[in-house]
């Protein structure tokens, strides 16, 4: 990698989440501030300038009332009501009669006018100590940034399907449900100004196999649409007018991948087992059926894991009990009799059924998430439960429940299941009748009643991605808090060991499927500590395995003990990051 930046270049660090280099063109989609200018108008045309105001006002209803009729439909009434305070914003004769003043007096583009006008009542608003009008400024600030963006013709949100020609995405910020809809053929690669390691728009391109890097902090700023760069997943890195010279080392780099890859192909469906005979379960993380196609492709055991929620997303209404049944019944019986973990509902946090469903909650991750969402919305997890107990004759299904934090939870759902379970028998239609049912472990409360918990479940799952953010009190989407989430925290690793040690006495698998199982550095920690079963994005299933055929057993336990007296999550990650390099150097060569 080119350090410092060569001449003509210009280079912006961020995080890297999705391996991969690519080179192109720059799409800027979404702008963190948007720049107001303003412009002089002559006396003769502040009238148009007026019209232009009022043109956009009524652009802007338009989009406002077709929203909340959408929202109406797909969410109810009382939602699509929360857009009434929208419209009134555009009723407020005092700041329109204020608006037009500025640009008839001041004779300055309306645009501008707005944005001083409406900004002025908003922050009068947002500083009274009083929630109703704190709210009302948000309204302001939304409505007015509509306005904004009809006054310059700005494109308020990424239409995807203005993408024609392959490009590099710039945006401040993509959703997990943006990043869904990505298409390779058109997306080369994706930056963005926030994000962490572990969010869900970061898994999602590992998923997607598209380069990314998260975390650029002004990017999508100082950037242009058109701006010739090149992305570095590996290393986090965006270099804009790479030379000749940057061009030439990133070949290399790209030459070693290729020469990497037909190593990681000679071991693709062979076992996951290390030097001295320890097996291991090495499945794969699926979002969406078609995936089970890469799952088999680079030799995953069977799914970990099934993200549901991105069956959920980007789309008006929730899907059927038929629908779900047959997305579930065709990752079952493409990788029959290998198992799949599906798992239940985890809507919240930072994904939404639809673009619309804006983050109501002050901490979504900490609300009405996952389980909780679920346990109050029966009809939506009787549908789920019963697709999935209707798909479990066609394979070698399990069901996990996502974010248990204590038993009555995960008693509550168990009933909720032998109801559906009885509904089906009493309906002569057929399931399975043992269909293993576990929980993942991802909130610390659940590991510390992880035997009760255990005694209730065939398996158990961390889920280290969260288990990480509430551990450790870092939001796993928060570029400024990265460099606290730390995986090797000695914390994380009692919590880890704790859990496995409580899976064990009862007699029932412990796996990983979070990021931490992905990653071939701490593949041998992970080992080391006693757990079961990996479970990786299907990409990094071929790495991982590549290690674990080159560690021995007993090093891994060497590693975890040692790791275990260690103080310092630092000090962990480099005896980790030494191990994994000396075992498998080819692993690492796109390192910077
Ligand atoms: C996790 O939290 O580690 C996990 C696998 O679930 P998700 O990333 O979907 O929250
Ligand atoms: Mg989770």
């Amino acid at each position: 990698m080119p350090e410092p930046a060569r001449k003509g270049e210009r280079i912006f660090r961020g995080i890297p989440v999705s391996a991969g280099v690519c080179r192109g063109r720059v799409l800027v989609l979404g702008k963190s501030h948007a720049t107001v200018s303003k412009r002089e108008i002559a006396p003769a045309k502040v009238a148009d300038e007026v019209t232009r105001l009022e043109q956009a006002l009524a652009q802007t209803r338009q989009q406002i009332l077709d929203v909340q009729h959408k929202v109406s439909i797909g969410m109810g009434a009382q939602e699509g009501g929360i857009f009434d305070a929208h419209l009134l914003v555009l009723e407020d004769r005092t700041l329109l009669d204020e608006v037009i003043r500025n640009i008839q007096e001041k004779r300055v583009n309306a645009e501008y006018a707005f944005h001083v006008v409406a900004e002025k009542y908003a922050s009068t608003l947002a500083a009274i100590e009083d929630d109703y009008l704190r709210e009302r400024a948000t309204d302001m600030r939304d409505v007015t940034s509509r306005i904004l963006n009809n006054l310059t013709g700005r494109q308020e949100e990424v239409d995807l399907k203005k993408i024609k020609e392959p490009c590099i995405i710039i945006s401040y910020d993509l959703s997990p449900s943006t990043t869904a809809q990505l298409d390779k053929k058109t997306v080369l690669g994706f930056a963005t100004d926030v994000g962490g390691k572990t969010s869900h728009t970061a898994i999602m391109a590992r998923s997607l196999r598209i380069p990314a890097v998260v975390g650029l902090k002004h990017a999508s700023n100082e950037l242009e649409t058109g701006d010739y760069a090149l992305l570095d997943g590996f290393n986090g890195v965006i270099i804009i007018n790479p030379t000749d010279q940057t061009l030439f080392e990133y070949g290399q780099i790209i030459r070693k991948q290729v020469t990497l890859q037909e190593k990681l192909r000679d071991i693709q469906f062979k076992p996951a087992v290390t030097l001295d005979g320890h097996r291991i379960t090495l499945s794969a993380n699926v979002e969406q059926p078609a995936d089970s196609v890469e799952v088999i492709a680079n030799g995953g055991e069977g799914v970990g894991l099934f993200r549901t929620e991105y069956l959920f997303i980007n789309r008006e209404t929730m899907p059927t009990e038929d629908e779900q049944y047959r997305a579930y019944q065709q990752v079952a019986s493409a990788l029959k009799p290998q198992p799949v973990v599906i798992r239940t509902l985890d809507l919240g946090g930072d994904k939404f059924h639809s673009q619309l469903q804006a983050p109501t909650e002050l901490n979504p991750f900490l609300g009405w998430r996952a389980i909780r969402y679920c346990l109050q919305e029966p009809t939506i997890f009787r549908a789920q439960l019963r697709a999935i107990l209707r798909a479990s004759v066609e394979g070698n299904i399990k069901v996990m429940y996502p974010m248990i934090s204590g038993v009555d939870e995960l008693n509550q759902a168990n009933a909720l299941l032998d109801q559906y379970k009885a509904e089906l028998r009493a309906e002569k239609i057929p399931f399975d009748e043992n269909l293993e049912v576990g929980a993942m472990i991802e909130v610390p409360s659940a590991v510390m009643v992880a035997d009760t918990l255990a005694k209730r479940l065939k398996f158990l799952s961390l889920g280290t991605n969260d288990l990480i953010q509430y551990t450790l009190a870092v939001d796993r989407m928060n570029e400024k808090v990265a460099h606290l989430y730390e995986p090797t925290h000695p914390a994380i690793l009692r919590l880890i060991k704790s859990t496995v040690e409580a899976g064990h006495r009862h007699k029932i698998w412990v796996g990983v499927c979070g990021e931490m199982a992905g990653d071939p550095v701490l593949t041998a920690l992970l080992l080391g500590l006693g757990v079961d079963e990996l479970s990786a994005a299907p990409a990094l299933v071929p790495p991982v395995k590549f290690l674990i055929r080159r560690l021995k057993m007993s090093e891994a336990k060497d590693l975890a003990d040692f790791a275990l007296t260690c103080e310092s999550a630092s000090e962990i990650l480099i005896r980790c990051q030494a191990l994994a390099r000396d075992i498998a150097p080819s692993l690492f060569e796109n390192k910077a």
